[in-house]
C-alpha cells in the first residue's frame, strides 16, 4: 500500500517536473552515463530542444547526442567535454551542431554529471542554447571595427607624417606658440593611433588569437627600458624599479614590453594625486613575477574579477578616455606565453597589476 502511494507521488513529481521543463526556453537533454559520455544515449528531452533542433521526442531518445553532429563539430571541444564530464566535472562549451534539415546552428551547452549515493554516476544533463544570432552579431561587430579601424588608421598616419615634418621645418624659427600647437596635434594624433591599434589588436587577437616570437631576453634590461620611455610622458610621478632576476627569460620582448607598458601607464593614470608607482622583479621558483604598484584609486573587490575582459572598465571612473581594452590584450599576450596575470586592489589605497612568466 505504502508503495503504491509512494510510486504514485513519484509519477505526479515527473508530471510537474515534465510540464516545468516544456515550459523552459532553453533545450534540456537527460542521457543515461553507464557507458563513454560519447555513446551515452538520451532518455529525456523538452520541447525547446526538439524545436531547436527540428527533431521531434521519439526521433531523439535513444540516440546519442552525435546525431546533431557534423563537419564543423570540433572534436577538441567534444573531447573536453567528454573529459570533463567522465571525471565529474562540469562543462561550459560552444559547438556548432546541425539541424534536421541540415542547417548549422551555434550551441551553447553547460552540462554536468549526476551521481547517485554512492559517488557514482548516473546520468548525464545538459542545457542547451541557440546562440547563432549572438555569435552572428558578435562576428559582425568584430568585421565593422576592424574595417573602421583600418580607415581611421590611413589618414592617421599621414597626419603624423606631415606633423613631423611641420615640426622640423618649424623647429627654428617660428614661434613657441606654433610649436606649442603642434605638439598638442601630435598628442591628440599619437592617442587616436593607439586607440585604433588596441580595437584592431583586439579584433585580431579574438580571431587569431596571440602568436609570441619568443627569444631569451633580458627581462630587467626590458624594464629599464620601458620606464625610461614611460617617464618622458609622466612628469608628475616617480617610478622606480625594485628587484632584479639576473636570468634570461623566452619571451617575445615586443608583446612584453607592451603589457609592462599598459600597466605602468594605468599605474599613472589611476593615481592621479600619488607621486609613486613601483616596478618589483622577483622570482618565484620557475616563474620570473613583474608587478606593478600603485597608490591610486584603487578597484572595488567585486569588479576585479572582471577587469581582464574585453571592454571592460570601472563604471565610475571619469580619469580617462578609456576603451577597456589594454589589460584584455595584456592578458591574452601573457598567457599566450604560458604565464598568468592578476591583481590585489583596495578601494583607494592602489592597486597591484602582476604577471608572471615561466623560466626554464
Ligand atoms: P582602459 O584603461 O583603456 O580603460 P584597461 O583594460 O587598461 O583599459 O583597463 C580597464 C579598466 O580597469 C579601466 O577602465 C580602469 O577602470 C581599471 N584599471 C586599470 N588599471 C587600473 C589601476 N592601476 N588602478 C585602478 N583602476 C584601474
Amino acid at each position: 500500500m505504502k508503495n503504491t502511494t509512494k510510486k504514485k507521488k513519484e509519477k505526479k513529481l515527473l508530471q510537474v517536473m515534465k510540464i516545468a521543463t516544456d515550459q523552459c526556453s532553453d533545450g534540456i537533454v537527460i542521457t543515461n552515463a553507464k557507458v563513454q559520455e560519447i555513446k551515452a544515449k538520451i532518455i529525456y528531452t523538452n520541447e525547446a530542444f526538439c524545436k531547436m533542433t527540428g527533431y521531434t521526442y521519439t526521433e531523439l531518445v535513444g540516440k546519442t547526442l552525435s546525431k546533431l553532429h557534423g563537419s564543423k563539430t570540433d572534436p577538441k571541444v567534444l573531447a573536453q567535454r567528454r573529459a570533463a564530464l567522465s571525471s565529474g566535472h562540469s562543462f561550459n562549451g560552444k559547438l556548432i551542431k546541425y539541424r534536421k534539415n541540415g542547417s548549422e546552428f551555434y550551441n551553447e551547452c553547460d552540462a554536468a554529471p549526476v551521481f547517485d549515493s554512492n559517488g557514482e554516476i548516473t546520468n548525464y544533463i545538459y542545457i542547451m542554447k541557440d546562440v547563432t544570432e549572438r555569435v552572428n552579431f558578435e562576428e559582425k561587430k568584430e568585421e565593422i571595427i576592424s574595417v573602421v579601424s583600418h580607415e581611421i588608421k590611413t589618414p592617421l598616419t599621414a597626419i603624423n607624417g606631415f606633423v613631423e615634418i611641420l615640426k622640423k621645418k618649424l623647429a627654428e624659427n617660428s614661434p613657441e606658440k606654433n610649436r606649442k600647437y603642434l605638439s598638442i596635434i601630435k598628442t591628440e594624433v599619437d592617442r587616436l593611433t593607439g586607440l585604433t591599434g588596441e580595437l584592431l589588436e583586439t579584433t585580431r587577437i579574438k580571431n587569431r588569437g596571440v602568436k609570441p616570437v619568443k627569444k631569451l631576453t633580458d627581462l630587467d634590461e626590458i624594464i629599464r627600458q620601458v620606464i625610461k620611455n614611460v617617464k618622458i610622458t609622466a612628469s608628475g610621478h616617480k617610478i622606480s624599479r625594485r628587484g632584479r632576476i639576473g636570468i634570461l627569460v623566452n619571451c617575445d620582448k615586443n608583446r612584453i614590453k607592451q603589457v609592462i607598458t599598459n600597466l605602468l601607464t594605468n599605474a599613472i593614470q589611476y593615481s592621479p594625486e600619488a607621486e609613486q608607482v613601483l616596478v618589483h622583479i622577483t622570482r618565484q621558483n620557475n616563474h620570473a613575477i613583474v608587478s606593478v604598484q600603485d597608490y591610486g584609486v584603487g578597484i572595488p573587490r567585486e569588479k576585479q574579477k572582471n577587469i581582464f575582459e574585453h571592454y571592460y572598465r570601472t563604471a565610475d571612473n571619469n580619469l580617462a578616455v578609456s576603451t577597456g581594452l589594454g589589460l584584455y590584450i595584456s592578458a591574452e599576450i601573457i598567457r599566450s606565453h604560458g604565464g598568468d596575470i592578476w591583481v590585489e586592489s583596495a578601494e583607494g589605497k592602489g592597486s597591484i597589476f602582476s604577471f608572471s612568466l615561466p623560466v626554464s
